[in-house]
């Protein structure tokens, strides 16, 4: 589903990603892990283009991101206008680690909220598929709550139903459990097994290695913009090679 092809992203002089290669397969969940700076969250942001990349691209179902799938007659690629590139990115899901819900509209509203203002779904069909969504985050009983009523881990299941209400062909998650309080992070890894259960397509950034070994097809070491080592969550965390990634894991297990 999702082949990132030796993407570089610089910020001026910086240069965040240094031609990062990744294949993510229908229904895999990878997961990214890296030290704070290694580029983790820049290449989730490349691949929903909230980043356009320096070079490289990212194709999502064989479609590559940003640009017409024809060049013109002098073999330049045209970029979409924006447009274009937002009705791409909503087909992508994406959870941040603020969840950034809408204050001042209930658990349900905020469901509701895209299907209804960008897909034009009737509201009483959108209604019914956020209930449906909010029972499946384990929440059909929080739905007319404000997220000021809720605590941080009902508010990221809530923040998922969100996501999944647009029904995105992959799920893209970036630290979803690191503002949480400890006793409220399995709920929301909970929501996460059982999406990857039903084979959504993931990726997502987590220092949970607990998560990475049950959940993960596929584990990937990110380290100073490139990534260093991949493999299954045997490989990678239990027998890793580079002395970077064993320093890594010496640091989070
Ligand atoms: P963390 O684990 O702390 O979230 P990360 O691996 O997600 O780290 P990124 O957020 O991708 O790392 O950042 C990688 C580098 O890029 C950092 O040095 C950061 O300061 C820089 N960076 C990220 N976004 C921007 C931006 N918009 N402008 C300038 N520099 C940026
Ligand atoms: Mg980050």
């Amino acid at each position: 589903v999702i082949q990132v092809q030796d993407v570089h992203k610089s910020f001026g002089d910086l240069h965040v990603l240094k031609g990062c290669d990744l294949t993510v397969r229908a229904g895999e969940v990878a997961v990214l892990v890296g030290p704070s700076g290694s580029g983790k969250s820049t290449l989730l942001r490349c691949i929903n283009q909230l980043e356009e990349p320096s070079a490289g691209r990212v194709l999502i179902e064989g479609v590559v991101q940003g640009y017409r799938s024809d060049p013109l007659p002098d073999g330049r690629w045209q970029k979409l206008s924006n447009a274009e590139i937002a009705a791409q990115r909503s087909r992508i899901g994406m959870v941040f680690q603020r969840f950034h819900l809408f204050p001042h509209l209930t658990a349900l509203g905020n469901v509701m909220e895209a299907p209804v203002q960008v897909r034009g779904l009737p509201k009483a069909a959108a209604e019914k598929k956020a209930r449906e969504l909010l029972d499946r985050v384990g929440l059909g009983d929080r739905a007319d709550h404000y997220p000021s009523e809720l605590s941080g881990g009902q508010q990221q299941r809530v923040a998922i139903a969100r996501a999944l209400a647009m029904d995105p062909e992959l799920m893209l998650f970036d630290e979803p459990t690191s503002a949480l309080d400890p006793e409220l992070v399995s709920e929301v890894l909970t929501v996460l097994k059982d999406l990857a259960a039903d084979g959504m397509t993931m990726v997502v950034v987590t220092h949970e290695m607990g998560f990475a070994r049950e959940v993960a097809d596929h584990v990937v070491f990110m380290d100073d913009g490139a990534i260093v080592e991949e493999g299954t969550p045997e490989q990678v965390i239990d027998h890793p090679r580079s002395e970077r990634l064993k320093g890594f894991l010496a640091s989070v297990l």
